[in-house]
């Protein structure tokens, strides 16, 4: 289709001199008398309908050609950037965990969003100017060295500041444009945040606050745009400028030479009239240079997306179902950039169905224990172990598919409940067995009560659900999902009792069975734990049961003793 397009282009441009080519007969034969007086009497006269003919016939082929490579050319531009779009995506999906956590979401979002648009720009229109600029640039140029090499010389030593100009513009423009990128991001963030965090916006009243930053960046932006609108018109009248002082320099020259008697009128004129040709290229090249510097500058932000490694595949065993042994052999880790490790040393060996809680102190490091398990993250020191294999030999597909989360933030899609429950590798569950596993969590009655029932669409993350709810249909999704492994991210704000008692039966049917990993708030799970481990800043300090850590009157039984009082 690029070929198409650009062969199209070229044969639209070419075919644009045919309507004065066409006046010359027309003129010379069709109107001008003979020199004897008569009238001529030629095919114009005898079949005066053979021009007009031409003209409509030409200019409708012109129309079909250009009509063609415009939708040719439009069609490679937005095949392009549909196409990069899926691939920034899906190149999205496997990008490790600590990508999400470094980027912000807005930044990635207006990269697939708004940046992308500007290479579909670059990539066909200014590829098609700067081929046919260029190209009538070179013509011209021969042909001056043809007419008078010695004023061509002349002319061309105003070439370098020409191309430092454009450079120095080029570069002025691709910084504005990298810079407006990173403020559409910055901007993204702050509409974001002034949706998501509407609530303690209004009761907080943080309104002037939110309005004044958005203020800042859209002024920023402003900026962005003003500049990258001076450098833009900047760039024409300094390349005239300096084609005006060859053009000085050329009729000082000519005058010369012509004092000399080497030059005659008829070629000075023809130079002069060439050289102002050149204007026209050169301001086409110019004026190119805003979306070719932007699609540049798009150009580095989708390719620096597409070439962030994606999660390193470190294995290749594959485990059918595991019977849910986790071994944790002296594992260390530390964030990025951390001063002190999130957890060091921590040994760990859970029996298949043990249920172990991690409880300790905010930070202590028990999401970061169970991010480990689903190699969100891989442990600096160390190895985790499932039935006996590294985590790190396993395909971490495998390796996903023995686990089950549901998170403290209960992630649901705008879409239906059924869809919900039944998501990814469950996506083709049957009904009966989604109504197995919504019942198994207690949710069975309250999706009945819907106004679609399994239909009914839950909203931006279950926003029509109440907090219960939402947490029952993660915990349905879990149920049927039946993974050997189970990893519980217990919320931590308090539902009312008869929601408590429905989430912790829904909890309880899916415990059963399966090893599960709990991150625990609650003092009836960590009561009936098999084991108890205790985190304090990253180190297993005590692990053992309820009774015998209660006996033991350390840390476990202070944590216990304080939450007794705030639970009673
Ligand atoms: P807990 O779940 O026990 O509250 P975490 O595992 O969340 O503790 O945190 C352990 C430590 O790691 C804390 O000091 C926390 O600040 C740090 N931490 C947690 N997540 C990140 C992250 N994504 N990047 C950097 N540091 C983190």
């Amino acid at each position: 289709m690029l070929a198409v397009g650009l062969l199209l282009s070229a044969l639209a441009a070419a075919m644009e001199p045919l309507l004065p080519a066409l006046m010359k007969p027309l003129l010379d034969n069709g109107f001008v008398p003979r020199g004897n007086g008569e009238v001529a009497d030629g095919l114009l006269q005898r079949a005066p309908w053979v021009v007009p003919l031409i003209i409509v016939g030409i200019m409708t082929l012109r129309g079909i050609i250009t009509f063609t490579a415009n939708y040719a050319m439009s069609w490679v531009q937005i095949r392009l950037v549909n196409d990069l779009r899926q691939q920034m995506f899906d190149h999205m999906l496997r990008l490790p965990m600590s990508f999400f956590e470094q980027t912000p979401s807005a930044r990635t979002i207006t990269r697939l969003t708004n940046d992308v648009n500007s290479i579909g720009g670059a990539a066909t229109t200014v590829g098609v100017t700067l081929i046919r600029e260029s190209l009538s640039i070179a013509g011209l140029l021969a042909w001056l060295l043809y007419l008078n090499w010695q004023l061509t010389l002349v002319t061309l030593t105003v070439a370098p500041f020409i191309a430092w100009v454009t450079k120095k513009v080029g570069v002025r423009l691709r910084n504005m444009s990298r810079a407006s990128q990173e403020g559409m991001g910055l901007m993204t963030q702050t509409l974001q945040e002034g949706i998501h965090c509407q609530k303690v916006l209004k009761v907080f009243g943080g309104q002037e606050q939110e309005s004044r930053r958005f203020a800042a960046v859209n002024e920023e932006m402003r900026g962005y745009a003003l500049r990258t609108a001076v450098a833009a018109a900047a760039g024409s009248p300094l390349v005239h400028f300096f084609v005006s002082i060859a053009l000085a320099a050329v009729i000082y020259t000519a005058l010369l030479q012509a004092g000399h008697g080497e030059t005659t009128v008829g070629s000075f004129v023809s130079f002069i009239t060439c050289m102002l040709m050149l204007l026209a290229p050169l301001r086409g090249l110019a004026g190119v240079n805003l979306p070719l510097q932007r699609g540049l500058a798009a150009a580095e932000s989708v390719f620096q997306l597409l070439d962030t490694p994606v999660e390193r595949e470190t294995g290749s065993r594959q485990l059918e179902r595991a019977s849910g042994r986790i071994e944790f052999v002296d594992v260390g880790f530390a964030y990025p950039g951390a001063e002190r490790p999130a957890l060091a040393e921590v040994q760990l060996d859970i029996a298949p169905g043990q249920t172990v809680a991690l409880v300790g102190p905010s930070g202590g490091g028990k999401s970061t224990l169970a991010a480990l398990l689903p190699r969100f993250h891989a442990p600096d020191r160390g190895e985790i172990r499932i039935d006996g294999i590294a985590l790190a030999d396993l395909e971490l597909s495998s390796l996903r598919r023995q686990i089950a989360i549901v998170s403290q933030e209960t992630l649901l899609f705008n879409d239906s409940v059924r869809a919900n429950i039944a998501y990814g590798a469950s996506a083709d569950a049957t009904d009966a067995q989604i109504e197995a596993a919504a019942k198994a969590a207690n949710a069975l009655d309250f999706i009945r009560a819907l106004p679609e029932g399994f239909d009914t669409v839950i909203g931006e993350n279950g926003g029509r659900l109440s907090g219960g709810q939402r947490q029952r249909l993660a915990i349905a999704r879990a149920i049927l999902k039946d993974a050997p492994i189970l990893i519980l991210d217990e919320a931590t704000s308090a539902l009312d009792n008869e929601s408590e008692r429905l989430v912790q039966e829904a909890l309880e049917h899916l415990m059963a069975d399966r090893t599960t990993l709990v991150i625990a708030h609650r003092l009836s799970t960590i009561e009936r734990a098999d084991r108890i481990v205790v985190l304090v800043q990253g180190r297993v300090v005590e692990s053992g049961r309820h009774e015998e850590l209660l006996a033991r009157n350390s840390v476990y039984a202070k944590l216990h003793q304080a939450q007794s009082v705030v639970a009673g």
